[in-house]
């Protein structure tokens, strides 16, 4: 039997289409999460509901990641790479993205900042038979450890040095509890941590704009030939500066609107046959 069709009948409906293959594009794992969504979207017979905005072909994804998502006023924010090692590789000096660097080293400093980041922004890549892997962003470039070695660390740590969370990876989880983390749970404000939803994963509308603040903050800045400051990112491959000629409550509107009109297309009941029923798997 081949291996993907091997693969595809010993494992439960999380790893339904996943395959050991190995895709050679970040874009080929966004193209995947789609997918998967929309297989569980199809299996629970609702209409798509919620808004997935993919960023390849509009100007967010140099400001907030690939996929920025909005499931009944839940929003969260994915950053998808080839493998794990891409998501330290994009934060170390030299070669990772700057305004990336300086997000990084905020969100270490930063326990507000850092508490949103973990609850709505989040990085994926492919486990090494291909399913694909969720973790907060932020803990994604921090070595995986085992129980023991993070507790040797800490009794080997001087005292004077401080302990910091991104130096541990907080959790991982495959694409079903994601999702179920997403879109499960009602949006009951949590009032030991005010501001944050109670349960499951995702951040509120007022945590989304400080975030995306808290991302501007932290682009680069170049200088037209005018002599005029403008803030943007450094592409790397493309060797461009891309720049963002928007003020900040533009940039959220505008995305606010991307959300909407995406709602308002997507409306009609996936139609044929479904292949997963609920319960089934
Ligand atoms: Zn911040």
């Amino acid at each position: 039997m081949p291996n993907l069709l091997r693969g595809r009948l010993n494992s439960g409906v999380g790893h339904f289409f996943c395959s050991p293959l190995m895709f050679p594009y970040e874009s080929n794992y966004v193209c995947h999460f789609f997918r998967l969504w929309g297989n569980l979207e199809a299996a629970s017979r609702v209409a798509p509901k919620y808004s997935l905005l993919g960023n390849m072909q509009n100007d967010f994804d140099a400001k907030f990641g690939d996929v920025c998502g909005d499931a009944n006023n839940r929003f969260f924010l994915i950053e998808f790479k080839r493998s794990r090692k891409g998501f330290s590789e994009e934060v170390s000096k030299p070669g990772g993205k700057i305004h990336r660097i300086a997000l990084y080293e905020h969100l270490r400093l930063d326990a507000t900042c850092r508490q949103i980041a973990r609850q709505g922004h989040f990085g994926c890549y492919p486990s090494s038979s291909g399913s694909l892997v969720f973790e907060p962003y932020a803990h994604c470039p921090a070595a995986i450890k085992t129980k023991i070695q993070i507790v040797t660390e800490v009794l080997l740590k001087p005292a004077f040095a401080s302990i910091n969370e991104l130096d541990h990876q907080a959790w991982e989880c495959g694409f079903p509890k994601f999702y179920e983390q997403i879109t499960d749970y009602d949006s009951t404000i949590s009032d030991n941590f005010p501001g944050f939803f109670e349960n499951g994963l995702g951040i509120t509308s007022e945590h989304l704009k400080t975030y995306v603040s808290c991302m501007y903050d932290h682009l680069q800045t170049a200088v037209d030939p005018s002599g005029v400051a403008i803030l943007g990112a450094f592409n790397r491959q493309a060797n461009t500066f891309v720049a963002f000629n928007d003020t900040i409550e533009n940039i959220f509107l505008r995305l606010q609107s991307a959300f909407n009109s995406s709602k308002e297309g997507a409306t009609s009941l996936p139609g044929g046959p479904i292949g997963v029923q609920p319960g089934e798997a």
